[in-house]
């Protein structure tokens, strides 16, 4: 591990200050950063701790809806009381996420900033991989890509972003709010992450010294529910993820959002499939249709075309947990 220099922040100001060079980080939890630094994926010379700035620790609420300070711990956001009432489906991601000991450690602001568990990615010998190495080849294209991309991939990169919370972020359209020594902006959650076709290297949109301090979600939807299906029961990444948001009127689905994760390298919407729900009463067959319809642009790679079906299963799962709700 390369020596660094280590700075605690004492202000939003110092913070964003002290980020100024391209090669600094910000330390929130802690619980990603310092595992990339142990395998080699990153060497910053800085590290600015954000931990204990002030304010962003927050959850507030007002009648435009809910606030989330980038430092809320998951397990404390998870368990908000307006959280689980309001927005069940995040409570439900975050409570799938990890463990409940890194889950204590590791932030809302820090959980979608985490990279993809490619294994070639995470490989601690050199190997293809346009994200490790731009323009060093895709191992996985013709690889273990059992897990891998079904939405959004290119012979570039065919890795999926594996955050749950996300996925959930992304069905609510909240917004992710930023601060940098040029001007802060506000990024709504479906287009945080970058697709491989926009720069195979990347992996979100933040720019270096970017700071997210916050996330704000609107009006409730206590008619959500998010289904993640895994290998075991806990601890454990997704094969694929479901998150769905509806609202009822007159007993037919009036509105409809549905996020599949660990599909791309993005929580990926179903907006065609959302389109093709309003107007529908829910438990009539067309519902399968046309969450159906919302599958026209999956790709399957050479090991891993079972994840179209699983994908449209766990979508309608989680909108019928979502109606049921
Ligand atoms: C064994 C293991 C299992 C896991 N399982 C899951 C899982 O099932 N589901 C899931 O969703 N996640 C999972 N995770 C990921 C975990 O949730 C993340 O590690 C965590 O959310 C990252 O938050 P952190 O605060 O610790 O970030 P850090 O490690 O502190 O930072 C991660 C990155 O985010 C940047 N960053 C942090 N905060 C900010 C900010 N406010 N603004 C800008 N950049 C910032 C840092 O600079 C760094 O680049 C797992 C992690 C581990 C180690
Ligand atoms: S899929 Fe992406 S992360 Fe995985 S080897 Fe290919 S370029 Fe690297």
């Amino acid at each position: 591990m390369r020596p660094f220099t280590y700075v605690r922040a004492e202000s939003l100001r110092d913070a964003l200050d002290n980020a100024r060079t391209a090669d600094t980080r910000f330390l929130a939890g802690g619980t990603e950063l310092l595992n990339w630094a142990r395998i080699g994926i990153e060497s910053p010379r800085r590290l600015v701790d954000i931990g204990r700035l002030p304010d962003l620790h927050e959850i507030t609420s007002d009648s435009d809806g809910l606030r989330i300070g980038a430092l809320a711990r998951l397990n404390d956001v998870a368990q908000d009381p307006r959280v689980e009432a309001s927005y069940p489906v995040l409570s439900q991601a975050i409570l799938k996420s990890a463990s409940a000991q890194l889950r204590n450690l590791a932030t809302i602001g820090g959980n979608p900033v985490q990279r993809t568990r490619c294994p070639y990615f995470r490989s601690p010998g050199p190997v293809a991989c346009n994200k490790r190495v731009p323009k060093s080849g895709c191992a996985a294209l013709h690889g273990a890509n059992e897990r891998l991309a079904i939405f959004g991939w290119t012979e570039d990169c065919v890795a999926v972003q594996p955050s749950d919370p996300a996925v959930a972020l992304a069905c609510l359209d909240a917004e992710i709010t930023t601060e940098h020594v040029d001007g802060g902006r506000r990024i709504p959650a479906p287009e945080f992450h970058t697709l491989p076709g926009e720069d195979p290297s990347a992996h979100n949109v933040l720019r270096p010294g970017e700071l997210i301090t916050g996330i704000e979600i609107g009006a409730p939807v206590p008619k959500s529910a998010y289904v993640k299906v895994r290998e075991r029961q806990s601890y454990e990444f997704a094969l694929v993820s479901a998150a769905a948001a509806v609202e009822i009127q007159d007993g037919l689905i009036s509105r409809a959002r549905l996020a599949l994760g660990s599909v791309a390298m993005r929580p990926w919407r179903l907006y065609d499939a959302e389109q093709a729900l309003v107007g529908l009463r829910p438990g009539s067959p067309a519902v399968r249709e046309a969450v159906t319809s919302g599958f026209s642009a999956s790709r399957p790679l050479s090991s891993n075309a079972y994840k179209i079906p699983l994908a449209r299963n766990t979508a309608l799962r989680a909108l019928d947990l979502a109606l049921e709700a």
